[in-house]
């Protein structure tokens, strides 16, 4: 099968590798779309990689021995590897597993942790079936575009009633306005690059420039009943401590992004909450993704700007690179229109 690999001259390149085998309940996955997540920033670093991205969806062809899903199933891969029988685990949040399995020692496979590639394996509680209606196009957005988001919105029960402002506009950001406008919220958003403000607007958000010296006064009067959550996708370490001044007093603060140690301001006067939201919970949640996916079609083919083969998977960090892109998918296998 083909696989992206970073080399050492900091190229993402297209390479042969052997086709991973299913074994147990570790069942192989054509990839059919692979969104682009963070993987380009460790192109230039010199160091070869080649588990190259998280985010999948596509369809089963060896199902081993599940007793799960089937050949012919249409999924969405979840990331990491969690372990299916911890606590974490049994409540579906995979995510936080800290006793995560060795696909590649379990099955005897060199490949299939990566899903820049052509296959990929994974336990089968960890495929979360695409019901009929949906395509696999739109499923894939049930992974990083979507997923941190739900998670935020949730966990903070955004609703009709709440300003949400949402620092960042990159994927995850997008992904964020998205679900908390699905939800019937009104969304600010702090973006600084024009084409993410550009794509920020067209799903209806009001775009505020971080950079400009009145913006914070201009949130305030923009948002006189204040802002009731705020989620914190840009990774900036000034950020947070910023979105806890804009937020109402016993407001909430959802922070998304990967960064920097997070300095808050004291809780106590404010009486402000803060989660942390890695990924999102797909056995607790599936109803409330599908449902958010199928209201939220035509802004899904809005945010995921481009679309490149899995052998462009280069040119396609470039785009990443630049920041002039919403979501970025590669097709392993050709774009069906699937
Ligand atoms: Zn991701
Ligand atoms: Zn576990």
């Amino acid at each position: 099968m083909i696989e992206v690999i970073l080399t050492a001259e900091g190229h993402a390149e297209a390479v042969e590798r052997p086709q991973p085998s299913a074994h147990g309940d570790i069942v192989t996955v054509r990839v059919d779309v692979a969104p682009m997540c963070t993987e380009f920033r460790a192109r230039g670093d010199g160091i070869e990689h080649d588990d190259l991205g998280h985010e999948a969806a596509g369809v089963v062809v060896d199902a081993g021995g599940s007793t799960r899903v089937r050949a012919g199933d249409r999924v969405v891969v979840m990331p990491q590897l969690g372990c299916g029988k911890c606590a974490y685990c049994v409540q579906g949040d995979h995510i936080y597993c800290l006793t995560p399995r060795d696909v590649r020692a379990e099955t005897g496979s060199t490949t299939g942790i990566a899903t820049y590639a052509q296959y990929v394996l994974k336990p089968d509680y960890l495929l979360l079936p695409v019901p009929d209606d949906v395509s696999l196009e739109h499923a894939a957005a049930a992974c990083c575009l979507l997923g941190p988001g739900l998670h935020a919105t949730s966990r903070m029960n955004v609703g009709v009633l709440d300003t949400v402002l949402v620092s960042g506009a990159g994927p995850v950001g997008l992904g964020a306005i998205i679900n908390a406008g699905f939800r019937g919220a009104r969304v600010l958003v702090l973006e600084a690059n024009p084409y993410r403000q550009e794509l920020a607007r067209r799903l209806g958000a009001e775009v505020f420039d971080p950079f400009s010296a009145d913006t914070d006064n201009a949130i305030a009067a923009a948002a006189p009943g204040g802002i009731t959550a705020a989620i914190e996708t840009s990774g900036v370490a000034s950020v947070p401590a910023r979105l806890a001044g804009l937020v109402r007093r016993l407001g909430q603060l959802a922070i998304v992004a990967w960064g920097t140690d997070v300095v808050l301001p004291p809780l106590v006067p404010t009486g402000l909450s803060v989660h942390g939201c890695w990924h999102w919970n797909h056995v607790r949640l599936a109803d409330q993704m599908w449902a958010t996916i199928r209201g939220s079609r035509e802004a899904l083919d809005l945010v995921t700007t481009h679309h490149l083969d899995l052998t462009e998977a280069d040119a396609a960090m470039d785009v990443q690179q630049s920041g002039q892109c919403g979501k970025v998918f590669l097709h392993p296998h050709g774009r069906s229109g699937e």
